[in-house]
């Protein structure tokens, strides 16, 4: 990031505002929204990180996008929470190919108190690797952030999915207070937040600037903010939902990175439906952050030497966390790309179904 946290931050958007962002002419808004991230980041690099789902399935929320609810029945297989052992082993992987930071996700309403002592290890464990660590785990209460926080968990994922009119559509089991509640508690006790949402889940154009108004007037907005493309996944209320027009997400990228534009704004679940050039357009619109592997806790993601190939077409480097010269990065490229080629299977979970996206 090239300026200093204060630079350029607004917490008082209007919905107008932001509409007249999204009405601009295409070309107009790409080239606002290019400026705006070239103040702020290197144009050419975007952060890696991979994901793994620690605990997966029987989630007793109903959010009507994800096939890990308990809700439906996805054909999704379940899976107890993963040992700390094999989480660690999963973490080296993905820093050996190239990721910085290591997110897990468990498919909870909130972690419980004989989980905690075990996650707390997790992220002890993979931050001792050198990554950075990101966890996805439900509600959490002011003490358990806290305990994150302790343990030096760097960020905590918690989405806002949608716009607070459009939320109740989506999740009736929590409310859209609950989720700010714990975006509270996150901030209280010092770690980073990552927060975004799913477009293409039926809203209306006013829910999507409604969601990206909420995100960037936080009090302190997030440092990550995935925008997600549903993956529509059969058996959930979405399955048949109309698709997003490619255009109108690659707009809601650019409008992020504009509201936002010291975050890291992650090209999240839903690139696997991507062409290479559309992802190209959401790079040139603001993206810089994307998930690596193959599959997005439960729901496919493309190859990981895609990506990298991908990265090389474009002339993008992937973000390091500790600074490595050229041909180090050079280098690490070649490998995560050499590797790919050899051992197409990443996760455990792509050993389930297909399937979900995060909290
Ligand atoms: S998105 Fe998260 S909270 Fe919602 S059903 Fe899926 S796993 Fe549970």
């Amino acid at each position: 990031m090239r300026s200093s946290e204060s630079n350029n931050i607004r917490h008082d958007w209007t919905v107008k505002e932001v509409r007249a962002l999204f009405d601009q002419p295409f070309n107009d808004l790409l080239f606002q929204a290019q400026t705006v991230h070239r103040a702020h980041f290197d144009p050419n690099e975007v952060q890696v990180s991979t994901l793994l789902s620690i605990k997966t399935g029987a989630c007793p929320e109903d959010c009507k996008y994800c096939p890990q609810s308990g809700h439906y029945n996805t054909g999704l297989e379940k899976e107890k929470l993963l040992q700390v052992e094999k989480v660690l082993e999963k973490a080296k992987e993905a820093k050996a190919k190239g990721s910085s930071r290591f997110c897990m996700g468990a498919a909870w309403k909130h972690p419980s108190d004989k989980d905690m002592p075990y996650v707390v290890e997790m992220v002890k464990g993979v931050r001792n690797l050198g990554l950075e660590t990101c966890m996805t785990l439900g509600m959490l209460t002011d003490e358990q952030a806290g305990q994150l926080a302790e343990a030096g968990l760097d960020y905590y994922n918690h989405n806002l999915d949608t716009s607070p009119d459009f939320y109740d559509k989506i999740i009736t089991t929590r409310t859209y207070q609950d989720r700010l509640d714990t975006l509270q508690h996150v901030r209280d006790a010092g770690m980073k937040i990552c927060s975004g949402g799913i477009i293409g889940m039926g809203e209306k154009a006013n829910d999507r600037i409604g969601l990206l108004v909420q995100l960037a007037n936080l009090p302190v907005q997030p440092e990550s903010v995935p925008i997600n493309m549903l993956v529509k996944v059969k058996g959930t209320p979405l399955e048949n939902v109309e698709d997003v027009d490619p255009i109108e997400f690659i707009r809601c990228i650019a409008v992020a990175r504009i509201l936002m534009p010291q975050s890291h704004v992650r090209l999240s679940a839903g690139r696997e439906d991507m062409s290479d050039e559309m992802q190209a357009l959401a790079f040139m619109a603001g993206a810089n952050s994307i998930f690596y592997g193959e599959c997005l806790l439960t729901t496919p993601n493309p190859e990981a030497h895609k990506d990298m190939q991908l990265f090389k077409r474009l002339g993008l480097r992937p973000e390091q966390r500790i600074e490595s010269s050229d041909d180090e990065q050079e280098s690490l490229l070649n490998k995560a790309i050499q590797s790919e080629q050899n051992k197409h299977r990443f996760y455990d979970a792509t050993t389930v179904a297909p399937s979900a996206a995060k909290h």
